[in-house]
């Protein structure tokens, strides 16, 4: 499939394609969001997951220092994943993501996750976000298969 792009020009808006997307992310498992720190990764999560009545966008929050936070929807239980601070193999094992992947109606969304060749291989989407102003963003969904 070939790339879609999009441009946002507030967080509110990125909130909103968030949920707009959704529906493509139905099949996947592993979503990777890519981006610079502040561009917005977290923002499109809060829209994610309030299409997927799994939590509302207040209650989403970055996952940076607890790396893991679950949110269980009536179809999908959305696990938003926070690899900044895990640098090695053997701390990513500790996480469990495999066991997490497998289990039935799970969604991942991952931030950092290009860091591990794995996660780049095991991708469904990529979802790539590019700081282009104060408050706008280029955010490309490209779709592994
Ligand atoms: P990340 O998870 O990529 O580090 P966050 O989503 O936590 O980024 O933070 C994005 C920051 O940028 C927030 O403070 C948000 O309010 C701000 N922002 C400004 N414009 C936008 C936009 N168009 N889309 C997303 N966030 C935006
Ligand atoms: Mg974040």
């Amino acid at each position: 499939m070939l790339p879609q792009v999009f441009v946002t020009n507030s967080a509110d808006e990125t909130i909103a394609l968030g949920a707009q997307l959704a529906p493509s992310l139905r099949d996947a498992r592993i979503v990777l969001l890519r981006g610079d720190l502040g561009a917005g990764k977290t923002t499109l999560v809060k829209g994610i997951a309030e299409a997927f009545q799994a939590a509302a966008q207040d209650d989403v929050t970055s996952p940076t220092f607890t790396l893991v936070h679950e949110y269980r929807g009536p179809e999908r239980t959305l696990y938003h994943i926070d690899l900044y601070r895990i640098d090695t193999e053997r701390e990513l094992a500790t996480l469990g993501l495999e066991d997490i992947s497998n289990e039935e109606g799970s969604l991942l969304l991952i931030e950092w996750g290009e860091k591990f060749e794995r996660l780049l291989q095991l991708r469904d989407i990529e979802i790539v976000l590019e700081r282009t102003g104060e408050n706008s963003r280029k955010l490309t969904l490209t779709s592994a298969n």
